[in-house]
Order: C-alpha cells, then sequence, then structure tokens
C-alpha cells in the first residue's frame, strides 16, 4: 500500500484502492464497501472494507494461532522486532503524517510533531519494558519455592475512536504486543487509514504474521462481533462514555477483563494568583487543540472573580487570531472537524447555548472559505461566557473547539464546579501558590491534573479516567501491566 500520492499543487490523496483487512500477516478481500471523506473538502476520499462477521472470526482465529508463538518468544527478541517499528515510524513520518492528515482533518504540523513522534516514542517506550515482563520470588513460613509469573492474557480486541486514531492505537497495541499478547484492532469507521498502514509498517518491521490484525467496519456490526467473541480474552476500547458502557456490560457477561478510556469534559482552574498571559494561552491550547477534538481538552474555563474580565478580553482578543484553514498549510493550528456529524453535534450544542442566553466571546458560527475547503467542516474557535452549570453544554462533552467560561469565588467553589460533572479525565489549573498547586489538584476527580499548562502527555505517564471518564490506565508500566495476569507457582522442597 503506497500511503499517499504527493502531486505539487494538490491536496496529497492518499491511495489505499482497494479497501482490505489486514488478517494473518497478509490484506484478505472482502465483498462490502465504506467511503470515507475527506473532512477538509466534504469530497470522498476513499472506500475501505466493510468487515463481516466471518472477516473478524478469520482475524481471532489468525491472532489465536499466533498467540503461542509470539508469547514464547523472549522478551528481548519482541523488544528489537518493537523498536524497529519506531525506526521504521521515524523513517516514514512524512507519509505517515499526510495520510492522518488527509484521514482526520488534522493539522500537518500536529500530525507531525504530536500524533507520529508519540507512535514512535511508544513504541520505542514499550520495547524496553519488553525486556522485563518478569515476576518476583515471595518468601513464606512453609519449606516451599514461590514465585510469580507475568503472563499475557491471549487475543486482544482493541477497539479506537475517530479523532487520534495513531496514537490511540499504538497506546494498546504497543504495551500488548510488548507482554507478548496478540490483537485484532478495529479502527474507527470515520478515519481507519493510518491503522492500515501500520499494519503494513508492523509487518515490514517483523512482526509476524496474526500478531497484528485489521479489521475495518462499523462499531454496530464488527464491533459488537469482537466484543462477545469467544476468542478473545481481552477488550480495550477507547471511545464515548455511551458505547464503552456498554462493551463494559458485554465484557460483563462474559466476563472478560476490560479497560475504558471514555469521555472527557475537563475544568480548567484560573485562580485569582495566575500568570494571566500564560493561563490565557494554556486555555486556548487546552480548547483548540486537535480542533477540540481531544477527550483530555480544556472545555471549562473556571476563573476567579478578580481576573474574569481580565481572562475573558484576552480571550476576545486571541482566539479570533488562530489560524483556522487547510490542514495542509504548515500554519494551520485548527483544521475541519473529523466529520460532518461531529460538526452538526457541535453547532447544536453553540445554538443551544446561545439560547439559554450565553455571551458568544469569541466564534459562534463557521469561518467561509472559498475553493475546495467550502465544503469542509469548519467551525470557529468559538467561547462562551455568563452560563449556568447545569446547562448541557456545561455538563456534556462536546468535543469540539468550544470554550465555556464561569467565575468562582473561593477555592472550594472552584472545586465544586470542577467535580461537578458526570466527568473525570483530565484537570488543570493556574496558580503561582504551589501549596494551592498540590492541594487543589489533590482533590480534583480526574486521572490526570496539569498544573500552569495543558496536555504535558508522555509514554511515561499513565492516563485514564475515574467516574463516567472509565477505568484502567494507558502509557506507562500501569498499561502492560493490564495486559498480563500473574500466575502464582509454589514448589514443596519438603
Ligand atoms: P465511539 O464510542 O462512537 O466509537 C469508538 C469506537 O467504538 C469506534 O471504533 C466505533 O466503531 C466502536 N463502536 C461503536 N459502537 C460499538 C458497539 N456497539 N460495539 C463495539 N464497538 C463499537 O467514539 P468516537 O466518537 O469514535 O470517539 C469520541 C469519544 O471517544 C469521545 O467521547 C472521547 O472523549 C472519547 N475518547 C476518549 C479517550 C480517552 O483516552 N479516555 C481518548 C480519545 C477519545
Amino acid at each position: 500500500m503506497t500511503a499517499v500520492e504527493e502531486r505539487p499543487g494538490t491536496r496529497p490523496r492518499p491511495d489505499v484502492e482497494p479497501g482490505q483487512l489486514f488478517v494473518g500477516g497478509r490484506w484478505r478481500e472482502t465483498a462490502g464497501r465504506f467511503d470515507t471523506a475527506d473532512p477538509a473538502t466534504g469530497k470522498t476520499l476513499t472506500s475501505l472494507a466493510r468487515a463481516s462477521a466471518a472477516d473478524v472470526d478469520a482475524a481471532v482465529a489468525a491472532a489465536r494461532q499466533a498467540f503461542d508463538g509470539w508469547a514464547a518468544t523472549p522478551g528481548r527478541e519482541r523488544a528489537r522486532v518493537l523498536h524497529r517499528v519506531a525506526d521504521l515510524v521515524r523513517e516514514r513520518a512524512d507519509e505517515i503524517a499526510a495520510l492522518e492528515s488527509a484521514d482526520v482533518g488534522k493539522p500537518i504540523s500536529l500530525c507531525r510533531a504530536v500524533d507520529v513522534e508519540t507512535v514512535a516514542e511508544q513504541y520505542e517506550y514499550y520495547s524496553a519494558l519488553a525486556q522485563g515482563v518478569d515476576g518476583a520470588t515471595r518468601q513464606i513460613p512453609i519449606p516451599s519455592h514461590a514465585y510469580t509469573r507475568r503472563e499475557p492474557l491471549g487475543v486482544v480486541a482493541a477497539i479506537t475512536p475517530f479523532n487520534f486514531p495513531l496514537i490511540l492505537s499504538t497506546s494498546k497495541i504497543a504495551p500488548a504486543l510488548a507482554a507478548g499478547n496478540t490483537v485484532v484492532h478495529k479502527p474507527a469507521e470515520d478515519t481507519s487509514l493510518s491503522a492500515l498502514l501500520m499494519a503494513e509498517l508492523l509487518a515490514e518491521a517483523g512482526v509476524p504474521g496474526g500478531v497484528l490484525n485489521v479489521v475495518t467496519g462499523f462499531g454496530s456490526e464488527i464491533g459488537e462481533t469482537l466484543l462477545s467473541h469467544p476468542g478473545i480474552d481481552k477488550i480495550a476500547f477507547t471511545g464515548s462514555t455511551a458505547v464503552g458502557r456498554h462493551a463494559a456490560s458485554v465484557a460483563g457477561q462474559h466476563l472478560k477483563p476490560v479497560t475504558l478510556e471514555l469521555g472527557g469534559n475537563a475544568a480548567h482552574l484560573v485562580f485569582e494568583d495566575a500568570d494571566v498571559e500564560r493561563a490565557v494561552g494554556a486555555a486556548i491550547k487546552a480548547f483548540v487543540f486537535n480542533t477540540g477534538q481531544f477527550c483530555m481538552g480544556g472545555p471549562r474555563l473556571l476563573v476567579a472573580d478578580a481576573l474574569y474580565d481580565t481572562v475573558l478580553g484576552a480571550l476576545a482578543e486571541a482566539v479570533p487570531q488562530v489560524p483556522v484553514g487547510d490542514p495542509f498549510d504548515p500554519a494551520t493550528v485548527v483544521g475541519p472537524m473529523a466529520g460532518e456529524r461531529h460538526r452538526a453535534k457541535v453547532e447544536q450544542y453553540v445554538e443551544q447555548a446561545r439560547a439559554d442566553g450565553g455571551r458568544i466571546v469569541a466564534g459562534g458560527g463557521r469561518p467561509s472559505f472559498e475553493g475546495d475547503l467550502a465544503a469542509g467542516f469548519f467551525v470557529q474557535p468559538t467561547v462562551i461566557a455568563d452560563l449556568p452549570a447545569d446547562l448541557r453544554v456545561i455538563q456534556e462533552e462536546v468535543f469540539g473547539p468550544v470554550l465555556t467560561v464561569q467565575r468562582f469565588a473561593t477555592e472550594d467553589e472552584a472545586v465544586a464546579l470542577a467535580n461537578g460533572t458526570p466527568y473525570g479525565l483530565a484537570a488543570g489549573l493556574q496558580t503561582t501558590d504551589l501549596a494551592r498547586a498540590h492541594r487543589v489538584a489533590a482533590r480534583l476527580e480526574a486521572g490526570i491534573v496539569w498544573v500552569n499548562d495543558w496536555a504535558m502527555l508522555d509514554p511515561a505517564i499513565p492516563f485514564g479516567g475515574v467516574k463516567d471518564s472509565g477505568f484502567g490506565r494507558e502509557y506507562g508500566p500501569e498499561s502492560l501491566g493490564s495486559y498480563t495476569r500473574t500466575k502464582s507457582v509454589v514448589i514443596s522442597l519438603a
């Protein structure tokens, strides 16, 4: 598969025809097809294979067949292979970034600096950890030799969302493979292209056939098949809270371990002692990053009374300056939404907030473009102030470049507002008071808290949710641990 054909003067066009699945180390034909759109132009980008239940059976069987060999491969050898993946990702970085940008509408600069680089870093990180998947000896007061083994789980179903296709598939595949599991990956239907390219790249790096399989298609079809498939030993799901809840119930019926990385609606607290310029910069980054399609974005800004007007004034001036446009322009910071349905959802929330008396401080509509981009799925970065906390736009996950701004009088009120939604994925605060930073970080209901910046992420730092944002952690040794189980062996010495 050649991922992208560069033609000077035109937008790169992914060349992934015909749509195929990757099963058992080979491309596999299937009868069904579905189209995927270029979010920047609204035009059809390419067509993908629409996998059936029989294709899922074949992928699970291939993964099952490959499992014994991969699990028995020494960790050091698995590490070498995973490290080669990182090297190949770096060698083909421009091609991978261009494909992701065309498919998701992400700004090319972001794809290159964040998405592709993070994938390489994750493979390097889990390559290192693959060499240390081992147990421990335990001293017990009977004459015995007692030790634990950490064993892989088997075949993992990795189900991933549309917004960070490369990063969030790697955050499952890299630790799962490092621990000796095999994987069937189902990417989101809107943004599946990089999963196919990565399958090809992992094979080139030496990942044996069947260790990673990719099936493209719909959640309601093959996603469901995977959840209840008897050949699946673990479900690693990232997506919306509604689908995650369903995945958990199916996993419960089949008693399969499951990790759920679900929706978020983070609060970002600006205390009266904050560095205002820094706080405003972080607030903008937190809500426009990835066009607001960021589970750990900061769509709720809570500002101390003393700074409320100053911060709103700074946002009103700075937000309209954020470059919105063609994802292939290196200067673009905000591209289109990844799909038409995502834009429609965001616009509905903005209209409702307006009707509920919200003050639009910036944006509130669509940017206007001529030519190809005129039919793209763009929205303006939007700031809305003066809304009560119980409104849907504040309580629910909007998942677009929309920031609501509320005010608070005391630290207790700030924490109560921050914790006052069903979600608990990320949170952040701006303060120059060190004691306050630690005190408030401890009180915020979230899996990760950032102080004086936003989105500081690294494969070594675990993230994940509390409350309706799910459970389980990705990144760090915690993630590797979630792809192993402990067996105890006790040998009598009597
Ligand atoms: P989604 O829940 O609609 O889909 C996620 C995946 O689940 C897709 O691959 C989809 O095809 C599949 N799916 C849908 N229905 C299914 C079913 N019945 N059975 C099995 N699989 C099914 O989510 P989305 O719109 O793609 O992604 C956006 C959501 O993901 C947001 O809520 C966002 O916050 C969340 N998210 C969370 C994290 C995190 O780390 N916590 C990261 C990124 C995105």
